[in-house]
């Protein structure tokens, strides 16, 4: 078990003894986060195009589209893209100045050429047989494809029972269970991809995923949380510490 500090309003105040630590993570508590999830999910999920689909392709480009970019913005810019270029051939054969050009409204310009390579990888590779991998490790060999992305794509488009972890779901764990990574950036820290996948239930994992990234944009927001209306807030150490 890593070293973990109980916080409050994101700060440390105090290192949490072992015993602390397995109390939080016990079982029934992590049980119970997962049905309050669930709950709310089933009735605020967003939904966006790429949620109504199973195509593996079609989710490949809506995950790219998606890095570092608030989910509304994406839509026009997914529509288009696969208006212009609906099969990963396609794609593969457009130049990268006409997929740019598509995606110019959302910036990040390096991702075009990031997509069109990987999109080249996989119709010009026999390993890719000319479609989408269904397993994180030959998505990862993939140009701009990390571990986020790679196990989102696995969940979505393949039922596969793997959780993701990014800046928002981080912080609903470190909040609700009263941790705080001890590296910088808790998304990049293997304890809590554990924790992840370890308060994940045992099917639906992408919903489950997609419920707890919109928790984090609507109810555990970074800054001013509404703890008000949250329905974590009866176990939530953050909030019993405010
Ligand atoms: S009670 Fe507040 S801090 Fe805790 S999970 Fe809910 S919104 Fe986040």
């Amino acid at each position: 078990m890593p070293k973990v500090a109980l916080t409050t309003a994101d700060e440390t105040i105090r290192i949490m003894s072992q015993r602390e630590i397995e109390q939080n993570l016990n079982e029934a508590n992590l049980r119970w986060f997962q049905r309050k999830i669930r709950a709310w999910g089933k009735e605020h999920l967003r939904d966006f195009p790429w949620r109504q689909t199973k195509d593996p392709y079609t989710i490949f480009v809506a995950e790219f589209l998606l890095q570092q970019t608030d989910a509304p913005r994406v839509v026009p810019v997914y529509q288009q893209l696969l208006k212009e270029y609906p099969t990963l051939s396609t794609l593969a054969e457009a130049s990268v100045t006409e997929i740019a050009d598509i995606m110019k409204p959302l910036g990040l310009h390096y991702r075009a050429l990031r997509l069109h390579q990987a999109a080249c990888l996989m119709i010009e590779n026999p390993v890719y047989e000319r479609k989408i991998p269904d397993n994180e490790t030959e998505l990862l060999q993939l140009s701009g494809v990390g571990k986020y992305m790679a196990r989102s794509i696995c969940a979505n488009a393949f039922g596969q029972t793997t959780a993701v972890l990014d800046t928002n779901i981080s912080r609903i764990l470190q909040r609700f269970f009263g941790l705080k990574s001890r590296i910088k950036r808790a998304r990049d820290d293997h304890f809590f991809w554990e924790l992840a996948q370890r308060v994940a239930p045992s099917t639906n994992v992408g919903f489950w995923n997609l419920a707890l990234i919109d928790f984090g944009a609507a109810v555990c927001i970074f800054r001013e949380p509404h703890c008000d209306k949250c329905p974590l807030r009866k176990r939530c150490k953050y909030y019993e510490m405010r």
